[in-house]
Parts: C-alpha cells; sequence; structure tokens
C-alpha cells in the first residue's frame, strides 16, 4: 500500500498530493525545503540571505517562546534558560547522557536514570521531544509563510547512527508540531539524494557521506542497490567540528593579545568578541591567504598556513574515523565510487583536500554544504508524495502497530510507512515482584493511549520464572511478512518461555478510517503528549515511592530520627503530588527527594559494605 493521500485539513483523501517538505533538524541548525519546478529549494529568511535556523529555543521570564536566531542571541546573556543541542539529549535517558552535564549550560534532570531525560526551566520540566517540536513549528511557519498556504507533511532527517529510540523521539516531535511524518530519513541517504545518488534504480554503488557540522562529526558508508539505501558503517565524533577550529584561532588570537583563558572567562564580552572575530578568520580564510581584524581595539591577524598547522591534528581525527568506518565496512578506499561533503565546515579548504587525498578522488561539493541534506529530504518528500513515477513505491505499513504498556500508553514498535517485510523488537521486564504473566496488548494507530487506537489482539506469556519486579528480560518481536501478515512473539530471556500469535493488521478497516485515525493523532497531538507526560511522572514516581519504603525499611538502624521523618515526609508530599494532574509538580517532588536521600543512599551503601567487609581477609 502507498502513502495514504489524506487531506489534514478537512480529513478528506486527497486527490492532488499536497506540499511535502523536507526538514534537516540539525544539532546547532535546522533547514526545511520543498520542490519547485521539480528542484528543491531551502526557504530562506524574511531579508533572504540565509537558510540556517538554530536550532536554539529561549523561554523568556513571562514564559514566552522563541527559537532561531533571536534565542541563539540569548545564549551569553540567559543560558539557563537558552536551550541549544537538544538534538543530542533526543530520546536518551539520564545514565546516557550523565557526563555531558557541563556541555549544557542549561540543566538536566536526573531524577531516574533509566527514564528519559527532562530538562529544567525556571520551575517547569520539558522534555526533548517538546523542545525539538518548538523548533520544528518555527520551520512550519516559515514554510506557510513562504507558500501562503498550510503544510501539514513532512520528511524528516536524522544522523545514520540513531536508534529507533532517537527515531521514535524526532516522529513525536514531527507530530506535536502538526506535522504528519511521513518517513524519517539518513542523513547521509539524503544528501546522497540531493545529488542524485541512489536515484537510478539500475546503478549500484557504494560512496562516503563526510559531515563535518559545527559540533559533531559523522562518517558514513552506504551501499546503494536498485534504489535502495544500506548503512555499511558509522563512525564519528560527537564532541568535534568547526567549534573547535575556533578554539584554536581563539587561542592564537589569545596569544598575541597577551590573555589568558581566565581574563577570556571573566570578560564574557571579550570573550564573546573574540569568538566571533575567531569565526570570522576562519571562514575568511576559506577563500583568503589571510585574516586582519581588531579584538577590543587592538589588531589581530592569522594566516592560512598557521590556521592549517592549528587545525591539522583535528582533521587528522576525522580521517581516523573514516579509517575505522571502513575497516568496519570491510572495504579498502578504492571500492568507495563517490565521496560527498556535508556540513559548514567542509568549506575548510585543508578538510576537503584531506578526504580527497584519503579517498583519492574530488568529492561532490557542488551544493550549499549546509543546505545539502534538507535538499535531499525534500526530493525524498517528493518520491513519497508520487511525483516521480520512474522510481518504485515499496510496500509500508500504513499505521503504526505496539504494544500497551503501564498506564494504557501505546509503544510503537514499527512505526508507520516501514517498509514491509520487515521486523522489529524490544525488551520489557516486570513491574510487580514475583509477577508469573505477563499479558501483551498488540494494537494499530498514532495515538499516545491505547484506548484512542486500534486493538489487534492480545495473548498471556505464561510462566515467568517469579522474579523481582525488573528483573526479567521480556523480548517483543514484530515480524511482518511479504503478505502483510503480522507475527508477534514474546519470549521471556532467561527463562526461555516464550508465546507468539499472527494478525492482518489491515483486515477490516478502509483508507478512510485510516486516514481518520491519522488526523485524529495530530489534532490530539499536544493532548496526548501532556497526558503520556503526566502518566510517565506518575509511573516515575510510584517506582520511587516503592523504593523508597524499601529503602526506609532496610536503613532503620543506619538512619538518624529525623533522617526517617523527613524521608518521609517528602515521600508523602511526593505521593500527593502524583494524586494531581500537574507533572511539573511531581517532577519537583521527586527531584527534592532525591537531592535528600541521594547522600543518604551513599552513606548506607558505604555502612552496608563496611559491615560486610568486618571480619573477612581482603
Ligand atoms: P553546520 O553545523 O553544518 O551548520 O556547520 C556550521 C559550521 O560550519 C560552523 O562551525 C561554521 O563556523 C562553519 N562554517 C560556515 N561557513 C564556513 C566557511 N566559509 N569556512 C569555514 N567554516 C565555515
Amino acid at each position: 500500500m502507498a502513502i495514504i493521500p489524506i487531506n489534514l485539513q478537512d480529513g478528506s483523501l486527497a486527490k492532488a498530493a499536497d506540499v511535502i517538505v523536507g526538514i534537516d533538524l540539525g544539532t546547532t541548525n535546522s533547514l526545511v525545503a520543498y520542490m519547485k519546478d521539480g528542484q528543491p529549494y531551502c526557504v530562506k529568511s524574511a531579508d533572504g540571505k540565509n537558510a540556517l535556523v538554530p536550532s536554539v529555543v529561549h523561554f523568556a521570564a513571562d514564559r514566552s517562546v522563541v527559537v532561531g536566531d533571536a534565542a541563539k542571541a540569548k545564549l551569553v546573556s540567559d543560558p539557563a534558560n537558552t536551550i541549544y543541542s537538544v538534538k543530542r539529549l533526543m530520546g536518551k535517558s539520564y545514565r546516557d547522557v550523565a557526563g555531558l552535564q557541563g556541555f549544557f549550560g542549561y540543566k538536566i534532570l536526573d531524577d531516574d536514570t533509566e527514564s528519559l531525560v527532562k530538562i529544567r526551566v525556571n520551575d517547569r520540566y520539558f522534555t526533548p521531544i517538546e523542545l525539538s517540536a518548538d523548533i520544528l513549528r518555527e520551520l512550519k511557519r516559515r514554510i506557510e509563510t513562504e507558500l501562503g498556504q498550510p503544510v501539514n507533511k513532512a520528511v524528516i532527517t536524522v544522523p545514520a547512527y540513531f536508534n529507533d529510540n532517537q527515531r521514535q523521539a524526532t516522529r513525536d516531535a514531527g507530530k506535536l508540531a502538526g506535522l504528519d511524518v511521513l518517513r524519517i530519513v539518513n542523513e547521509p541517504t539524503a544528501a546522497a539524494l540531493a545529488y542524485g545518488i541512489g536515484l537510478d534504480p539500475a546503478q549500484t554503488e557504494t560512496i562516503a557521506v563526510y559531515d563535518l557540522g559545527g559540533g559533531t562529526f559523522d562518517i558514513s558508508i552506504l551501499q546503494i542497490q536498485e534504489g535502495i539505501f544500506e548503512v555499511l558503517a558509522t563512525n564519528g565524533d560527537t564532541f568535534l567540528g568547526g567549534d573547535d577550529f575556533d578554539q584554536v584561532v581563539i587561542g592564537l588570537f589569545a596569544n598575541q593579545l597577551g590573555l589568558s583563558d581566565a581574563d577570556l572567562a571573566t570578560d564574557k564580552s571579550l570573550g564573546q568578541e573574540i569568538r566571533l572575530a575567531a569565526e570570522s578568520a576562519k571562514k575568511t580564510l576559506s577563500g583568503a591567504d589571510e585574516f586582519s581584524g581588531s579584538v577590543g581595539g587592538k589588531p589581530v591577524r592569522i594566516t592560512r598556513a598557521e590556521f592549517e598547522k592549528g587545525i591539522e591534528p583535528l582533521v587528522r581525527r576525522t580521517l581516523n574515523c573514516c579509517a575505522n568506518a571502513l575497516r568496519d565496512a570491510k572495504i579498502g578506499t578504492e571500492k568507495i565510487d563517490k565521496v560527498v561533503l556535508v556540513g559548514g565546515s567542509t568549506r575548510v579548504p585543508l578538510v576537503k583536500n584531506s578526504v580527497a587525498g584519503l579517498f583519492g578522488k574530488s568529492p561532490f561539493d557542488d551544493l550549499d554544504p549546509d543546505e545539502v541534506v534538507a535538499l535531499g529530504a525534500a526530493i525524498q518528500a517528493d518520491i513519497l508524495a508520487g511525483n516521480r513515477k520512474d522510481l518504485l513505491l515499496l510496500d509500508i505499513t500504513p499505521l503504526s502497530l505496539g504494544i500497551e504498556t503501564v498506564g494504557g500508553l501505546m509503544d510503537t514498535i514499527i512505526p508507520r510507512n516501514s517498509k514491509v517485510p520487515g521486523r522489529a523488537g524490544r525488551q520489557y521486564t516486570t513491574s510487580v515482584d514475583g509477577q508469573k504473566n505477563l499479558k501483551i496488548a498488540v494494537y494499530q494507530g498514532e495515538r499516545d493511549l491505547v484506548q484512542h487506537n486500534r486493538k489487534l489482539g492480545e495473548f498471556i506469556l505464561h510462566g515467568i520464572p517469579p522474579m523481582p519486579a525488573g528483573l526479567p528480560k521480556i523480548d517483543i518481536q514484530f515480524i511482518i511478512n511479504a503478505d502483510g501478515i503480522l507475527t508477534v512473539r514474546a519470549k521471556e530471556l532467561r527463562s526461555g518461555v516464550a508465546q507468539e500469535i499472527d494478525i492482518r493488521p489491515t483486515y477490516g478497516i478502509s483508507e478512510e478510517d485510516m486516514a481518520r485515525m491519522l488526523l485524529d493523532s495530530i489534532a490530539h497531538a499536544s493532548e496526548d503528549m501532556r497526558i503520556r507526560g503526566l502518566l510517565e511522572a506518575r509511573n516515575e514516581a510510584n517506582n520511587l515511592l516503592h523504593a523508597g519504603d524499601k529503602f526506609l525499611q532496610q536503613n532503620d538502624t543506619i538512619l538518624s530520627e529525623v533522617e526517617k521523618a523527613t524521608t518521609k515526609s517528602l515521600l508523602s508530599a511526593l505521593k500527593s503530588a502524583t494524586e494531581t494532574e500537574d507533572k511539573d509538580l511531581i517532577h519537583r517532588a521527586i527531584e527534592d527527594l532525591n537531592a535528600y536521600t541521594s547522600p543518604l543512599a551513599h552513606r548506607a551503601m558505604d555502612t552496608t559494605i563496611r559491615e560486610a567487609m568486618r571480619g573477612k581477609k581482603v
């Protein structure tokens, strides 16, 4: 089944294809592109100069939200309320990013190391999905102004290494911004499409996409066969990019001015001035042999040779990543047919020449390296819209497939528009001590609560050996075959007990029904997100209440009376918070409880270890 041509304004099945836009939702900058007269274009700012929208969100004291250049301007003056690099947090738990708090100028919340990160702004808590939705709304607004018509469908790009959680988070952000996300496309795939690579189904080739942006470096090796892109290997460095080149220049300038790091840290405006001068010098050196300017009224200068000497170790690091990717893909550079450059920092001549040297061929660099991913996303969108009759549309799943999890939430396992045949899986665990059976209820649809989706069937996994909650590992696999039959298989991995059912998801549902379900999901996205946020906060709180009671019981002799009483009162405050509809209140109560009890927990642990060691020879 092809993409359903649904008109999201009134829910009717559209006859003519709507505009589908391509969006590059980047770490530093984002862009939106669309097809005009058969060619992809990036939407520019009102002055017609810049297509880049900084991926920065600022919250003002009056709770108003701004995105883009205006928000970026607040990075220095109001860092606690200015959120950048949120893409680094998409689909991540606090544990995944625990080492990174120092990188962010705003507060990432660590109330539960296993659950997804939240960002605290004043007394409110946001998920990376909500913040990404703010950026997407701004892009949607831009393109709607440009086209003078509503835009509701998009293709969004993500790095090739994004896992299922990160991809699902990106889809959810789109939905929240009022966009029907037809497909999530890998950034290197989009970059290749922008150069027309992969559009000829008869051609088989292997390509390398070298993407050096402001803060991240990615190298992807792709194989393209019959129009299908397969990622052979990815490598990179999530903290390496043009910002590091700026640092090199800042160092040189500071030397010339006789300034130390401490001088720059204390005088923020001087620090900012030298940073801007350094970036401008770097950009100038992409086209000239030397740069001279001034900082704080004093002259600074740098030649291209000095710059290249300074950044050479950084460029070498990217080449090492390329070598690692090739090794993982088990191919030599001679097997790479084409090399594509992506990211603003590939404008640096040393970068371009080094890449050409490594692969032994001139890379594709005619298109603007900042725009190339968005342009390719627009081409992918055009293909999905059915405007390219020469290309085959693959069979896809028309609606998402998933299971019910705690609190009646829908957990999508195979997102809609996934290729058929296909498979995907995820691991779950139990929520009650000694739980022996687990009900697996399978649903179809796009809403966050299963009660609003279509139930396809359910079964019970019997015979899980009794274990404490959280210990069993239950693997659930969704396998959809070429005939569209879905097999749902559940297996407890420690004991091997297993159970499965077969379902035909498209049986008994019309295209109109599916269109209505899609429409409802967009119309209710904000409300659904609110309820999901509340239910997740409650689940987290309930786990913590359970753990807190256990902690008090087990450490009765270690804790003082005051500590016990304070912990109890924080627990009861959390309990009352869970009875409200206010997720921010629940998060605050969780944060207060954690802040108070974590030193106690450390002490209790130390005491227990000491007790255990006593009298033992070590
Ligand atoms: P991106 O994340 O792809 O938008 O890349 C932005 C990075 O490219 C920033 O570090 C910019 O300073 C850098 N950049 C933009 N233009 C140039 C240029 N002409 N020469 C060197 N670096 C540039």
